[in-house]
């Protein structure tokens, strides 16, 4: 078990924490989803209660180490104002730490909160650099790391940092590797997983490591389809993913030698053409027409996915079942949705794609827990020691 900020002293600390907020921003510079600022509030908040004098920092969007104000950090400090209804001190430092930040940091009261400049504007940040590690550690006396969307990246603000300050986690980081963690390791069973999404190449490490977690593993979205191709199926226009067809063939087998029970779609819908509009049909599996490509799952698909989906005691998904962008595609990816939300089975959601489509559905508080990163919780369930996590100090 890994620290929290339950499990040490913060009255009166200066306490940096690395957060998540990198936010979507239009062209006025406006924040378009608040989602991931919200999500840091508890911990904020927390730190504020116990008297400590926070300082908070993160990265946005890809300034590749340099100053683009385009990238500022500067609607989240004000967002923050708002939801804390107190002031978020904020300095643009085009160097994140200079000697107005240091005086500012070091001029803080308990229950005092400020925000540094984007990350990413400093080149060491990627790169881990040590010399910046130690400066951003030199603000503060604790480090707490709350960014599970960056926990799989060796940055500066996300490990480098814990070489020289005590290390430990905030609630939103505790409660990923709380449900990923008992997820694939203390799972109440049967342990379901379902992967989909459109690249195999991404997610064989996760079905390598999966198969010798779960009792099922159902495959749905364009992943699918090498699979049939592996087995010899005519799968038409559909995606393929040639480099992958033999370990598609070799996980089939690697599954029935461990008594794994794979399940590949029985039917799905097929169209002339990758357009929400073009003709489109149902077909078995192995009868998909030579002129279409296969963009969703069948209704024989989703009795058969949700029967296992029922019977589970935990279910984990990752990927979406077909193109679900598109509203002609998206019935099998929202019956998933939907058969997770009626199940009585701990549902934990990868981020990215699922989680997107489990919010858009209208799903997202029906879910034991809705991961905050794609990257990461896909690097959690191929069973990796994330660096984020890895450094903070064990309980
Ligand atoms: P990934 O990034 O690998 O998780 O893939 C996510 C994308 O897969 C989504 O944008 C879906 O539209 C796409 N997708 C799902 N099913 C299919 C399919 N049958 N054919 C093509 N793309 C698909």
């Amino acid at each position: 078990m890994k620290k929290t900020v339950r499990d040490i002293d913060l009255a009166g600390k200066r306490v940096i924490v690395r957060c998540d907020f990198n936010v979507p921003i239009d062209g006025e510079g406006r924040i378009t989803d608040e989602t991931r600022i919200v999500g840091a509030l508890p911990t904020i908040r927390f730190l504020i209660a116990q008297g400590a004098k926070t300082i908070l920092m993160s990265h946005m969007g890809r300034p590749d180490g340099e100053v683009d104000l385009k990238y500022t950090l500067k609607p989240v400090a004000e967002s923050l104002s708002a939801h804390l209804s107190q002031e978020v001190l904020f300095i643009s430092s085009p160097v994140v730490v200079d000697d107005a930040v240091r005086a500012a940091a070091a001029g803080l009261a308990g229950g005092d909160v400020m925000l540094l400049e984007n990350l990413r504007f400093r080149k060491g940040e990627t790169k881990n650099d040590a010399a910046f590690a130690q400066e951003l550690a030199e603000l503060a006396d604790v480090w707490v790391n709350d960014a599970f969307g960056t926990a799989h990246r060796a940055h500066a603000s996300t490990a480098g940092i814990a070489a020289y300050l005590p290390a430990v986690s905030g609630f939103l980081i505790e409660k990923e590797v709380k449900f990923l963690g008992d997820a694939i390791e203390h799972p109440r069973r049967p342990l379901v997983a379902i992967l989909g999404g459109a690249k195999v190449g991404d997610k064989i490490p996760v079905i390598e490591n999966l198969l010798t977690k779960v009792d099922s593993l159902l495959i749905g979205g364009g992943m699918a389809y090498t699979f049939f191709k592996a087995r010899g199926y005519e799968i038409g226009m559909s995606i393929l993913d040639e480099t992958h067809t033999e370990m598609a063939a070799s996980l089939e087998r690697a599954a029935k030698e461990r008594g794994v029970a794979l399940l590949l779609p029985a039917d799905v819908k097929a169209a002339t053409a990758f357009a929400n509009d073009a003709e489109a049909g149902f077909c078995d599996a192995d009868k998909i027409p030579a002129d279409r490509m296969g963009l969703d799952i069948g209704p024989k698909t989703v009795a058969l996915f949700t029967e296992k989906i029922r019977a589970a005691g935990t279910v984990i998904w990752n990927g979406p079942m077909g193109v679900f962008e598109m509203p002609n595609f998206a019935e099998g990816t929202k019956a998933v949705a939907q058969a997770l939300a009626e199940s009585g089975a701990v549902t934990v959601i990868g981020g990215g794609d699922s989680a997107a489509a489990v919010e858009q559905f209208g799903y997202g508080d029906r879910m034991s827990h809705i991961s905050t990163g794609g990257g990461a919780s896909l690097e959690f369930l191929e069973g990796k020691l994330l660096p984020g996590i890895a450094v903070l100090e064990d309980k």
